[in-house]
């Protein structure tokens, strides 16, 4: 993957860009969307597809396997430097879906 702000190639995102310094693990990361499962795993798999790292943050209640209502919600959270992209991506994804 490429670093979102110089554009130089990224070997490992635990690692700061050689670059421009940019350490996507020290980045915010901001959730960008809340979905319930199996739609999570997708969306995982489409956001990892573009190169661009992704978390899956489970709420309690899929920890302890009740994935009912609100609790088996799964946000999720990508680099705040990816966030609009991602969005755009999701965007294009639901047009083509509908
Ligand atoms: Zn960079």
């Amino acid at each position: 993957m490429n670093c979102p702000e110089c554009d130089s190639n990224l070997y490992d995102v635990n690692h700061p860009c050689p670059k421009c310094g940019l350490d996507l693990s020290r980045s915010a990361w901001v959730v960008i969307a809340t979905i319930t499962p199996p739609e999570d795993a997708v969306l995982e798999s489409l956001i990892q597809s573009f190169g661009i790292p992704v978390r899956l943050i489970h709420s309690v209640g899929s920890v302890l396997g009740l994935a009912i209502g609100p609790l088996g919600e799964v946000k999720i959270a990508v680099p705040e430097q990816y966030a609009a992209r991602v969005r755009q991506l999701l965007a294009a994804e639901a047009e083509e879906r509908s």
